[in-house]
């Protein structure tokens, strides 16, 4: 940075050229010499120490020094392979190659000493290594930590190995000494935290002289990687709020109080009350909220979204309550409905299926402003959706709502400001996600449940116990519940999901058999009114068991369904099984999720099941999908620049993550914008960072 040398073309560095330059940059992403710098090594490999061979075990990658006692070609299948002995004071141990077998045997000679590094496998109960790395010993390996880095097939064709990648680096490297290279990080910063300079870092990254440097380069880059991306989040917010004003909510006033102290059917929990009392404090203090509300299924976040709807009416102002599908929509405007009933408050429905003349009414008496509160599907966000003066705007289940959308409510109202947000989720993120996507939101947490509810009982079971599982499943039905069956959905093979539920389907008539039981089914394919129908028939009772694909995996609310059973459990990911058994468990019977799956488990499959048996907690279930599958799997993390990571790890480097917040958080709490002399350096960088950020407010 601010080397002009860094912005060299990467074809007119000695030992690349123009034929290896065109495929760095097409199969890597790799053009000028900063970005080759900026690749660093996947790993490194320990060649600081020799093995003698007597200690050499399978599977173990080892570097050992020896003379080469025989060698000889044999024909295995039609193909030659070529078989050495290499013996030092020990033992002995055999090489193999049965790839450029001529060329290898050219050039090996016997009774010369070499050094020998690679994996030792047992074959027909031999020890051997195949195609192992070969260095003349006399003329000494590079001991010490080899950095590999990674390639593709047509760079390696090309010639540009780890080899020749480490020598254009040497080259390179060399060249960043005599230049000096400029420091990103405030000396105020380096010297708190014992970090070594940027220069040092670039050399000992690409060549670590040990592991004490090599782990002080690491320490250096990830901190400044995550650093920066927490100070860009913090700044974001810091200048959001100085320039977007937001409506002054100063009032909690009539409709607030009369349904809290005349509708409300039970006392809201702790969590509950703190969360509104969070969110109160940010519609009253004149700043835009942007708040995400974080609480389990079931924990009870509607009447959280209700309380806040009845705040903006106090102060005249509309909202809007969306939510990802129709079924779940429609819900939300039937129960909000019901529990405002005679309060004097117009409740308003949009989605895709709301057509013709009433679309035209909802249109209009929204713009007119005789509407208070809009519920529906992505449909509001269309484009001749027009409020009078929208005030609040809450979106439920937010992994659907992509941050486009999002920021489409702030062109909605016809005065000029944006809406406060508030982004429910039922899919608990754990904190250093949370810190790292929504790390420019504020966070409130419904950690508690309301009072009464069974903890779902969770019990794993394989095929052999399908009768069982059945019996059991005519016990509850007997009683008067209500059973979901979910079967998983694989996009890229409906045709095979269906097959699947349409076998299961069949298989549970004969068990289930009519008149006497009924059986719903949904999936993905059918229409959506088909699907509603169907969810109605089973919220109404008229259906006992719900066959489905995972469609109703958000939000569908049946209190008398207690009964979750999910067929090849292994197939599904662990946050999505805890919103699926998070459908029951919602009256107040005991209810129970039964994971089906084969008896042959993956290791990571027997994880996840028996995370799920042992826990209802939803951040601890977050917390362990997070480990098994890496942030890069969770839902919403691909957009939310945790790409941008080439060292630092979400998972393994948490504490830095906080550490980092800390820090950028105390800088811009002193210098929100990061005007002071030291602090220069900062935004300088920030912006170099960030070059096509174009209004560094609007990110929400
Ligand atoms: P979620 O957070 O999953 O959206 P809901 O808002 O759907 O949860 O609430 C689940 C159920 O709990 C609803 O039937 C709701 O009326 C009920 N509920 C919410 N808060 C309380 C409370 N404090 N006490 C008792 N029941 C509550
Ligand atoms: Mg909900």
């Amino acid at each position: 940075m601010g080397l002009a040398f860094l912005q060299k073309e990467i074809a007119y560095v000695k030992g690349v050229g123009p034929l290896k330059a065109e495929a760095l940059g097409t199969e890597m992403g790799i053009y000028r010499v900063e970005d080759l710098l900026l690749d660093y090594p996947f790993r490194y490999i320990d060649k600081s120490s020799v093995t003698p061979i007597n200690q050499v075990s399978t599977d173990e990658t080892v570097l050992i020094k020896g003379v080469l006692y025989s060698k000889k070609i044999i024909k295995v299948r039609n193909t030659n392979m070529l078989i050495a002995n290499l013996k030092d004071a020990s033992g002995f141990i055999e090489l193999s190659w049965f790839k450029g077998v001529r060329y290898i045997d050219k050039y090996l000679e016997l009774n010369k000493e070499y050094l020998v590094f690679g994996k030792a496998k047992k074959y027909k109960g031999k020890l051997s290594i195949a195609h192992p790395e070969m260095e003349d010993a006399s003329r000494g390996l590079e001991l010490g930590l080899e950095p590999v880095y990674s390639s593709t097939e047509k760079l390696n064709k090309l010639g540009f190995d780890n080899k020749a990648r480490r020598r254009v680096l040497s080259v390179l490297i060399g060249e960043i000494q005599k230049q000096t290279l400029p420091e990103t990080l405030p000396a105020y910063l380096v010297d708190s935290l014992r970090l070594i300079s940027r220069q040092k870092a670039m050399e000992y990254i690409h060549f670590p002289p040990d592991y004490a440097s090599l782990e002080a380069a690491q320490k250096r880059i990830k901190f400044e990687e995550v650093f920066y991306f927490q100070l860009k989040l913090l700044y974001t917010k810091a200048q959001r709020q100085v320039k977007y004003k937001g409506h002054e909510f100063s009032l909690v006033g009539e409709y607030f109080n009369r349904f809290y102290n005349d509708k409300l059917s039970f006392e809201l929990t702790g969590a509950q009350k703190r969360v509104v009392r969070e969110i109160r404090a940010d519609l009253g203090s004149g700043l835009q909220m942007n708040r995400l509300l974080q609480g389990d299924v079931g924990s009870g976040k509607t009447m959280v979204a209700l309380l806040c709807m009845l705040i903006a009416k106090d102060n005249q102002f509309q909202s809007v309550l969306m939510a990802p599908t129709e079924i779940l929509a429609q819900q939300h405007f039937n129960s909000l409905t019901e529990s405002l009933k005679g309060m004097g408050i117009r409740l308003a429905f949009l989605s895709g299926s709301v057509k013709g003349k009433t679309r035209k009414q909802v249109l209009h008496h929204l713009k007119e402003g005789n509407i208070d509160i809009l519920i529906g599907t992505h449909a509001v966000l269309e484009e001749p959706v027009r409020f009078q003066k929208l005030g609040l705007a809450i979106i439920d289940e937010q992994h659907r709502f992509g941050v486009m959308q999002r920021s489409k409510l702030w062109t909605k109202s016809f005065d000029s400001k944006a809406p406060h947000i508030l982004v429910m989720t039922a899919t608990p993120i754990p904190r250093t996600l949370a810190m790292t996507i929504y790390g420019d939101l504020e966070v409130s947490v419904i950690d508690e449940l309301p009072p009464g509810r069974k903890k779902i009982h969770t019990i794993h079971k394989t095929d052999k116990h399908r009768p069982q599982v059945i019996q059991f499943l005519h016990q509850e039905i007997s009683k008067g519940r209500q059973i979901y069956i979910v079967y998983p959905l694989i996009e890229e093979s409906e045709k095979l999901d269906l097959a699947d539920l349409q076998q299961g389907y069949e298989r549970l008539l004969q068990y289930f058999p009519p008149p006497n039981y009924k059986i719903s089914v949904v999936h993905g394919r059918m229409k959506t009114q088909d699907k509603d129908e169907e969810m109605q028939r089973f919220a109404e009772g008229t259906t006992q068991i719900m066959v489905a694909t995972t469609v109703i995996e958000v939000g569908v609310n049946v209190p008398n369904a207690s009964v979750m059973l999910i067929e090849n459990t292994e197939r599904f990911g662990l946050s999505q099984l805890h919103q699926l058994r998070g459908r029951v468990g919602r009256g107040a019977e005991q209810s129970y999720c039964i994971l089906m799956s084969s008896h042959k488990l993956s290791k990571e499959a027997r994880k996840r099941i028996s995370t799920m048996v042992e826990s209802n907690d939803g951040f601890k279930i977050a917390e362990v999908d997070l480990e098994l599958r890496g942030p890069g799997d969770i839902e919403g993390t691909r957009q939310s620049g945790t790409k941008e990571f080439r060292l630092f790890n979400i998972v393994a480097d948490q504490g830095m993550l906080q550490t980092s917040r800390q820090i950028a958080r105390r800088i811009l709490d002193k210098d929100t914008f990061l005007e002071h002399e030291q602090n220069r350096i900062l935004i300088r960088r920030l912006m170099q960072l960030n070059p096509h950020e174009k209004d560094w407010g609007r990110i929400s």
